[in-house]
């Protein structure tokens, strides 16, 4: 994401009603300070341009936090004079949009965070808020005194985000205190659209806030950690030609290889692999050879299907690696360009594709050159929300 969008992470507050000792946003949560977690989830929303304020007796331990990149700012007395010190601080190199978010919110996630970018789009202000569902009551000294009305009342969460130009004027107008920005926003008459927030977006307040949020990550992790691998195999014969598809890439050979498709031997194995990761069968079961559609096929169009079906089952493909096993045509002088084309065609990095090759010592089919094998291996990584 671009430069265009500031996030500022408040995180001044001297709060301890989590417990005794340090202010909530710098205990730790899973080993780790709680703004370690906000400034993680941020960064994985792909939000790039952050400012966390602190507290000035904080200056240390932000900068053992924040990593290269974010700006640190020292906060006011109160949220208010915290977050107008963030936005008067950008005021050199303003961004066209500010998000602002509790540094103690740190389970917020990006569904959260870009239904507010969307919403920003449209208006100079969004944030997301929940319907309140349970029953309200008035209460004094422990009695219900009366119901209240539930209707059209949301549960404000953050990030809150903002015109820039406007939420800072806003600011400067703004006298006495405000429990968000949002409160800002709408004593200068801008109108705030409200988005969909997250049960999970808590604020960390009490202990108990500690124990829910360290459940929720331990079953996050739980999800990352369903990894599944797959193996692809694929043969293909030799027949006259002058070049093999081999990864995408056409290789020059005094041969080429037979096949109902472009016969992209590795390709196919590295499509089989993905498909095997996903207990989806093979490519045979998605683009039957006897359906005449398929003849002559870029092979391309069978790895984009899987790859699209990885993401449609909520998989992210980690890494793959695939062998080629041939005397000839040698591999090695196009290797680079093979894990380019695959990386293209994948949407991945090439840094999580290899490609190389091997001989088989002159030994069997691919010895006597008859043909080429390819096999395949394929990382699929669940994302939140994998159906397995
Ligand atoms: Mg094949």
């Amino acid at each position: 994401m671009t430069h265009d969008i500031a996030t500022l992470i408040v995180a001044a507050g001297r709060g301890t009603r989590a417990g005794e000792g340090q202010p909530k946003q710098w205990r730790l949560l899973a080993g780790r300070p709680v703004l370690a977690h906000t400034l993680a989830a941020l960064r994985a929303a792909g939000l790039t341009r952050l400012v966390l304020v602190i507290h000035p007796d904080d200056a240390a331990q932000a900068e053992a936090l924040a990593e290269e990149g974010v700006l640190i700012v020292q906060g006011g007395a109160t949220r208010r004079a915290s977050v107008r010190a963030a936005l008067e601080a950008l005021c050199n190199d303003p961004p066209r949009k500010v998000l602002i978010h509790d540094g103690a919110r740190p389970l917020v996630s990006a569904d959260v965070i870009h239904a507010v970018l969307n919403a920003l789009e449209r208006g100079p202000a969004a944030a997301p808020a929940l319907p309140v569902v349970d029953a309200l009551w008035q209460g004094a000294e422990g009695r219900v005194q009366r119901p209240a009305a539930r209707d059209g009342l949301y549960r404000a969460q953050t990030p809150q985000g903002f015109d820039y130009a406007a939420i800072l004027a806003a600011h400067r107008a703004y006298a006495g205190n405000a429990a968000d920005d949002v409160e800002i926003a709408r004593a200068a008459g801008m109108e705030v659209a409200i988005t969909k927030g997250c049960d999970d977006n808590i604020k960390l307040t009490y202990a108990a806030d500690f124990a829910r949020a360290a459940r929720v990550l331990a079953e996050r992790q739980a999800r990352q950690m369903d990894i599944r691998l797959g193996n692809g195999y694929d043969v293909h014969r030799f027949m006259p030609g002058d070049g093999c598809w081999l990864c995408g890439v056409l290789v020059p050979h005094d041969r080429a290889l037979e096949g109902h498709s472009d016969a992209d031997v590795g390709m196919h194995a590295l499509t089989d692999a993905i498909y095997g990761a996903l207990a989806e069968g093979d490519i045979g079961r998605h683009f039957p050879p006897s359906d005449p559609q398929w003849k002559g096929a870029a092979s391309h169009i069978f790895l984009r299907h899987a790859v699209a079906l990885a993401a449609k089952r909520g998989y992210r493909i980690g890494n793959c690696d695939v062998t080629l096993v041939c005397e000839r045509p040698k591999i090695g002088p196009h290797a680079g360009a093979m894990q380019a084309a695959l990386a293209e065609i994948m949407g991945l990095e090439a840094g999580r594709i290899s490609v190389k090759a091997t001989t088989s010592e002159r030994l069997g089919f691919t010895g006597r050159e008859e043909g080429i094998a390819a096999y395949a291996t394929a990382c699929l990584i669940a994302q939140e929300g994998a159906t397995p």
